[in-house]
C-alpha cells in the first residue's frame, strides 16, 4: 500500500477498508498526518465554518456504582471525597453559563441512583423552561430504555455515551465482569432510536488497545454515524489498577481526529480536556486536526478537583468565566472562533 494514495482515497471517498485504516494508523508519517489534518479542517470548515462550538460542562456528581478500571471516580477508590449537586446547584451553574453565553449544557456524572428519572426529568424540564433556546446534553452512563425515553420526553436533546472500545474482549479488560459491552452498545442504539443526537467514543492508548482495534473503531464510526464522537488519550489515575500504565499519545489522537472528520464530515468532534492535559497546546492541536467542539467546565470550583477521572486534569482551579476567556484566545490562535450558538448536528 502507498501512504499518499491511501490518504487521498480517504479524502475522496470518506471511507477505507479496515486494512487501509490500519495501514494509515501504523504508518502515517509527518507529511501524511499534516495532509490529513489540513484536509480534515477544510472539510470541517465547509460544513460548519471556522466555528468551534462551546458546550458548558456541569459535572453533577462523582458518586458511581461502577468500577471501571481506568476511572478515578470508580467505586473502589476510597480516597476521593464524593459529592453530588442538587437541582438548585445545577441550575445555578447553568445560569452562570447562560450569562457567559453558553447555549448547550452538558450534565455529566457517575452512575448514581440518586439521579432517578424523577429527579433528572425535573432538572431537565426546569432547564428547558428557563432556557428554551438551549440544548441539554446528558452524559450519565447506562440506563434502561424506559429511563432514556423519560429523559428524552422531558426535553433532553443529546446524550454522550462513549462505548470505550469496539472490541468486546478488550472491553472486558477495562471493566469489571458485571459490566457488559453488549449493554453499552444496546444503550447507544436505543439513544439513537429515541432521537437523541448521540455521541459515542473511545480512549486512545487505553491498556491492551491495539492498532487493529483502532482500525475497527474507524469502521464502526463509518457505520454507526454518531452525531458526536468523543476521543481523548487515556491518562492513568494513581488510585486505579492502571496507575502504572502509560498514557495515550497526543499525535495518535490527532491523527484519529483527522480520520474521523474525514470519514464523517458532519460529526461534532471535541478537542477534549484529556488532550489538553497531555500537552499544553493539546486542544489547539485537536482543533488543527479537525475537531470543532470544546467543553469548558461550568462546575462549581469547590468540587472540580473531586471530579478527577485521571491525574493532573487541567482547568480545575479557574472560575468558569476565566475558562471562557482562556479558551477563546486559544481557539483564535488556530484561526477559528469560539461559537456559542447551539451548534446542532446538521
Ligand atoms: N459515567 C458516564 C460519564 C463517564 S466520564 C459514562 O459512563 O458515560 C466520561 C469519559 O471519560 C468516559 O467515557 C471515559 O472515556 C473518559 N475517562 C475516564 N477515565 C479516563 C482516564 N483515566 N483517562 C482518559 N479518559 C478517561
Amino acid at each position: 500500500m502507498d501512504l499518499k494514495e491511501t490518504a487521498e482515497k480517504l479524502v475522496r471517498n470518506h471511507s477505507l477498508s479496515e486494512e487501509e485504516y490500519l495501514f494509515l494508523i501504523e504508518n502515517a508519517d509527518e507529511q501524511t498526518r499534516n495532509y490529513l489534518a489540513e484536509e480534515a479542517c477544510a472539510v470541517r470548515d465547509r460544513v460548519y465554518g471556522k466555528r468551534v462550538f462551546a458546550r458548558g460542562l456541569i459535572e453533577i456528581g462523582n458518586i458511581c456504582k461502577n468500577d471501571c478500571l481506568y476511572c478515578g471516580i470508580r467505586r473502589s477508590n476510597k480516597t476521593v471525597e464524593r459529592y453530588r449537586l442538587k437541582k438548585d446547584e445545577i441550575l445555578a451553574c447553568a445560569a452562570e453559563g447562560y450569562r457567559l453565553g453558553f447555549r448547550t449544557f452538558v450534565l455529566q456524572g457517575g452512575e448514581d441512583a440518586y439521579y432517578s428519572d424523577a429527579v433528572l426529568t425535573e432538572i431537565i424540564r426546569e432547564l428547558k423552561k428557563n432556557y428554551p433556546d438551549c440544548a441539554v446534553t446528558l452524559s450519565l452512563g447506562e440506563r434502561s430504555d424506559e429511563s432514556y425515553e423519560a429523559l428524552r420526553e422531558a426535553g433532553a436533546d443529546r446524550y454522550l455515551l462513549r462505548h470505550e472500545t469496539i472490541d468486546a474482549i478488550h472491553y472486558g479488560k477495562l471493566h469489571p465482569a458485571e459490566m457488559s459491552h453488549e449493554n453499552r452498545l444496546r444503550c447507544l442504539k436505543t439513544l439513537k432510536r429515541l432521537g437523541f443526537q448521540t455521541g459515542c467514543g473511545f480512549m486512545v492508548g487505553s491498556p491492551y488497545q491495539t492498532a487493529e482495534m483502532l482500525a475497527r473503531e474507524m469502521k464502526f464510526i463509518e457505520e454507526f454515524r454518531p452525531e458526536m464522537c468523543g476521543i481523548g488519550p487515556f491518562i492513568p489515575h494513581h488510585e486505579t489498577p492502571f496507575r502504572d500504565e502509560k498514557a495515550g499519545s497526543v499525535s495518535l489522537t490527532c491523527l484519529l481526529l483527522s480520520m474521523i472528520r474525514l470519514i464523517h464530515p458532519h460529526v461534532l468532534l471535541p478537542a477534549t480536556t484529556a488532550l489538553g492535559t497531555m500537552h499544553p497546546g493539546g486542544r489547539e492541536l485537536g482543533i488543527r486536526s479537525g475537531a470543532n467542539v470544546v467543553m469548558p467546565n461550568l462546575s462549581p470550583v469547590s468540587v472540580r478537583k473531586q471530579y478527577e477521572l485521571y491525574d493532573h486534569k487541567i482547568c480545575t482551579g479557574e472560575e468558569s468565566a476565566q475558562c471562557v476567556t482562556c479558551l477563546s484566545e486559544r481557539i483564535r490562535s488556530t484561526g477559528c472562533e469560539l461559537a456559542f450558538s447551539r451548534g446542532d448536528f446538521s
